[in-house]
């Protein structure tokens, strides 16, 4: 996928999220492809950085070479982290730990279960689901 695509993809993403979640409009996060030290994990593909005001997506350039079902469940996980952190209203009973939360909450956005896959990765449609514990929750 190209920058370009992914760029694409994400900003539908984040419309849809959007649109089922009214109040997300408030937020306007950026993104760009950065350097973490997240990113010398093989599993680290993301980050969301917010500093009270505003959110930054950093995303490693090695996503572009992935399939597109793990881009897609990794970029619903990181605008679930957004919702989150944006502390927008969300019905009760999601989970109390912030990694299954962002997990819940892109479910709650697309009617789609993130699962884990392999390699311990976000995915649309191969693995486990909830997030393993040993990746943290
Ligand atoms: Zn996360």
């Amino acid at each position: 996928m190209t920058e370009v695509d992914l760029g694409h993809l994400l900003v539908t993403r984040w419309n849809e999220a959007c649109e089922k979640l009214p109040d997300l409009n408030q937020v306007s996060p950026t993104y760009a492809f950065g350097t973490s030290k997240h990113f010398e994990s093989d599993r680290g593909f993301a980050t969301t950085i917010f500093n009270g005001s505003w959110f930054h997506l950093n995303l490693s350039s090695k996503l572009l070479q992935q399939d597109l079902s793990r881009i897609d469940a990794i970029l619903r996980h990181e605008i679930g982290h957004i919702v989150d952190l944006a502390q927008i209203e969300l019905p009760p009973g999601l989970p109390g730990t912030l990694e299954r939360r962002a997990d819940s909450i892109a479910e709650l956005i697309w009617g789609e279960t993130i699962l884990y896959d392999t390699d311990h990765v976000q995915s649309l449609v191969s693995g486990i689901s909830p997030r393993p514990e040993f990746l943290g929750l």
